[in-house]
């Protein structure tokens, strides 16, 4: 894999410190509520949906999940964007964009977070994992 195995060795003990594991760095997390009293996870909610009880609590989504529904909207943008429902590993629903193009992303694609707030409109942006040159080795 390397043409240089000393410099594979630094590399590895380089990546230890968790450049490759820390795909969603500090900051770069989602936070989502569960219900304590039923386990439901929800995004954003100060009842819970299932069982309306309002005793939640705060917990960090590991940022991985698959894209529920992807939309095109060209409305208000001179470039058509992505909008895309992203069923959390978690269990709970989220509004967010993925990068790439528009047409390249299905229901059914896994994503995984990459910005947890879009600096221009504050909506979380993921990325595919499945895309060919974002190999992880
Ligand atoms: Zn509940």
């Amino acid at each position: 894999m390397y043409h240089h195995s000393g410099n594979a060795a630094q590399q590895a003990a380089g990546s230890a410190a968790g450049v490759l594991d820390a795909a969603v760095p500090d900051g770069e997390v989602i936070l989502f509520q569960r219900c304590t009293w039923c386990g439901t996870a929800m995004y954003h909610r100060l009842l819970c949906p299932v069982c309306r009880g309002s005793d939640l609590r705060t917990e960090r989504s590991g940022g991985t999940g698959t894209v529920r529904r992807s939309t095109v909207v060209h409305r208000n943008t001179p470039a058509a964007r992505n909008v895309s429902l992203i069923e959390m590993a978690e269990g709970f629903v989220l509004r967010g964009r993925v990068m790439g193009p528009p047409v390249g992303i299905h229901s059914g694609d896994r994503v995984r977070l990459s910005t947890a707030k879009d600096p221009v409109r504050g909506e979380p942006v993921f990325q595919l994992v499945d895309e060919p040159y974002r190999a992880w080795t």
